[in-house]
C-alpha cells in the first residue's frame, strides 16, 4: 500500500516571522497535517481500491468511495491536500502581486487586484467556524471567490483551486487569538504570487 506521507516544507517554521509565527507553523505542520496524513493512512486500510489511487484521486472521486470511510477521506484527505497546497504558496519572499494573464483575469473577475483581496477577505472572515477561503478557477473557466467548511477541497466540487486560505483557529490563535482579521490582513504578506501563477497557467493552457 502506498503511504501518505507528510511532505517537507521548503523553508524553516521561522520563516514566515513575523506574519506567521515559529510556533504556530511547527504545531500546524508537524501536528495538524500530520494527524491528516495518519488519518487518511488509517481509513484507506477499509478501503483497498483507493490504496494505489493520489489523494487528489479520491478527493475528486468521494462519491465512488464506499460510505463507510467516505466521511475520514474527505476529512483526513483533504486535510491532507489542502495543508499541502497552502504551505507551497507561502514564502516571505515571494512576489507580492499577481502579473502576466492571471493579473488579467483577476482584473476581469473582480474589477481590480485590490477588489479581489476585500472579496477573499470577505470569504475568510465571514466562514463561520472552521474552514478555508479559496481563489478557484469554475466550472465555466472563470475565476471565483469561495469558502468550504471544514477540510472540505474545491476540487471534490470539480473546481480548480489557485490559491487557499486556512482559517481553521489552529492557523492563527496562538499569535492572532481571536482577531481572525489580523491574521487574514498580515497574510498576504506571505504569499509568493509566482506560485499562483504557475498553477493558473496550468490550468489555462
Ligand atoms: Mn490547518
Amino acid at each position: 500500500m502506498m503511504k501518505h506521507e507528510l511532505p517537507k516544507l521548503g523553508y524553516y517554521y521561522d520563516a514566515l516571522e513575523p506574519y506567521i509565527d515559529e510556533m504556530t507553523m511547527e504545531i500546524h505542520h508537524s501536528k495538524h497535517h500530520q494527524a491528516y496524513v495518519n488519518g487518511l493512512n488509517a481509513a484507506l486500510e477499509n478501503y483497498p481500491e483507493g490504496q494505489e489511487m493520489t489523494v487528489e484521486e479520491l478527493l475528486k472521486n468521494l462519491d465512488k468511495i464506499p460510505v463507510s470511510v467516505r466521511t475520514a477521506i474527505t476529512n483526513h484527505g483533504g486535510g491532507h491536500f489542502n495543508h499541502s497546497f497552502f504551505w507551497e504558496t507561502l514564502n516571505l519572499n515571494g512576489r507580492k502581486f499577481p502579473d502576466g494573464v492571471l493579473a488579467q483575469k483577476i482584473d476581469e473577475a473582480f474589477g481590480s487586484f485590490e477588489s479581489f483581496k476585500d472579496k477573499f477577505g470577505q470569504a475568510a472572515i465571514s466562514r463561520f467556524g472552521s474552514g478555508w477561503a479559496w481563489l478557484v478557477i469554475d466550472h465555466e473557466g472563470k475565476l471565483e471567490v469561495l469558502s468550504t467548511a471544514n477540510q472540505d477541497s474545491p476540487i471534490s466540487d470539480g473546481k480548480t483551486p489557485l490559491l487557499g486560505l486556512d482559517v481553521w483557529e489552529h492557523a492563527y490563535y496562538l499569535k492572532y487569538t481571536n482577531k481572525r482579521v489580523d491574521y487574514i490582513t498580515n497574510w498576504w504578506h506571505v504569499i509568493d504570487w509566482t506560485v499562483v501563477e504557475s498553477r493558473a497557467a496550468n490550468a489555462f493552457r
